[in-house]
């Protein structure tokens, strides 16, 4: 009885390691590597996506090498430079600037190394596969709907006082966000229902560099103490969460959130934990959702396309010229969240924990 019991953990022993060296020696190595450029680990989505997109590409047996630029230009640019010396297979990179990789992007084409752009277009170069996204202009769509409702806009409500905030002017999303929602907001602030008293509508006058919270925290300052010491703002279009913090500690430190000085509605994006916990304390009003599980899914599934010289699934061949080509598309779907609906979509989706808050 003994014996045998020995003899079957035994058996269970041999039977693991051998399948423990085949993964990790055989079919790791036949796969070869990919590179994954991520923008900086400072904001919270970034740090999901490389890991998720890490993960998968390791179940399927690749070694990956996954790299952070902490938003600085040229580390992005050297990091892409040394993926390439060690002969990745294939690169999934989501820009700092747009518009500054086209050099390194031909150093990749002529080893024969595939682009993939993720999550930020990547601009004046043809050798860019393909670009796996969500729909930025419906992300500022939703923002300003959200808005628009609240504020009871279609039934005719207003005047109400509003600011606008974009993101960074080397990303392609920014516009795309910001083209989004000022397509609800527009007709509103031309028939008067919405006032910008800065008067600042442009996207050069509303963009926060490097889409830093710290910069819009004292853009709002001054918009506040310059235009808003005898009216208050009702709302604030704000294309991302880090910039929704930052905005929001300037309205608190004049005294909104307190007394008869009501928080204005503030949008967001990205879902990312310190704004779901603004929302549920009742500062942040909305945020959107991105799915960065499924993205991660969606590049990893176009690299594997790419690397098998197939055709990888897409849904847009129209939207995203990068002034070279129109870069073949898969866009996935944002969702609005605000205090309703944040446990269903954040929650019950498995993205956060109930623990979590
Ligand atoms: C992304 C957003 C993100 C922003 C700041 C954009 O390119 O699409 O999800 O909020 O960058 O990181």
């Amino acid at each position: 009885m003994k014996k045998g019991l020995m003899f079957i953990v035994l058996s269970l022993i041999v039977m693991s390691l051998a399948a423990c060296s085949s993964n990790s020696g055989g079919s790791k190595s036949d796969k070869g590597s990919v590179g994954l450029s991520m923008p900086t680990k400072s904001s919270e989505r970034w740090v999901a996506d490389g890991g998720n997109m890490k993960k998968e590409f390791e179940a399927l047996g690749y070694d990956v090498d996954l790299q952070y630029a902490e938003d600085v230009i040229e580390n992005q640019v050297s990091q892409i430079e040394n993926m390439i010396t060690k002969g990745v297979k294939v690169l999934i990179i989501a820009a700092i600037d747009g518009e500054s990789l086209t050099d390194v992007l031909q150093k990749a084409a002529d080893e024969n190394i595939s682009v993939i752009a993720y999550d930020r277009l990547i601009r004046n170069t043809e050798h860019l596969s393909y670009y796996a996204t969500f729909d930025n202009f419906k992300v500022g769509v939703l923002q300003a709907s959200y808005i628009e409702d609240k504020l009871g806009l279609k039934e005719g409500k207003g005047p109400f006082n509003i600011e606008l905030f974009g993101g960074s002017p080397d990303d392609n999303n920014a516009y795309f966000f910001f083209d989004g929602a000022m397509s609800v907001l527009q007709p509103y602030i031309d028939n008067g229902k919405l006032v910008v008293k800065s008067g600042q509508t442009k996207m050069e006058q509303v963009a926060t560099l490097r889409w830093d919270g710290a910069t819009a925290q004292s853009r709002m300052d001054n918009l506040l103490s310059a235009n808003y010491t005898s009216d208050q703002v009702d709302a604030v279009l704000s294309p991302y969460d880090g910039i929704s913090i930052g905005i929001i500690s300037s309205l608190k430190g004049v005294g909104y959130g307190s007394g008869d000085k009501a928080m204005p509605i503030i949008s967001g994006q990205d879902a990312e934990l310190a704004s779901v916990k603004s929302i549920i304390a009742g500062e942040q009003t909305s945020t959107i959702f991105k799915d960065t599980r499924e993205l991660a899914k969606v590049a990893v599934s176009m690299a594997e396309a790419v690397l098998e010289g197939k055709e990888a699934t897409i849904n847009d061949t129209t939207t995203y010229d990068n002034g070279v080509k129109v870069v073949p598309s898969f866009l996935l779907e944002p969702v609005s969240v605000d205090i309703m609906n944040y446990k269903e979509i954040l929650i019950d989706s498995g993205y956060y924990a109930d623990s979590d808050f």
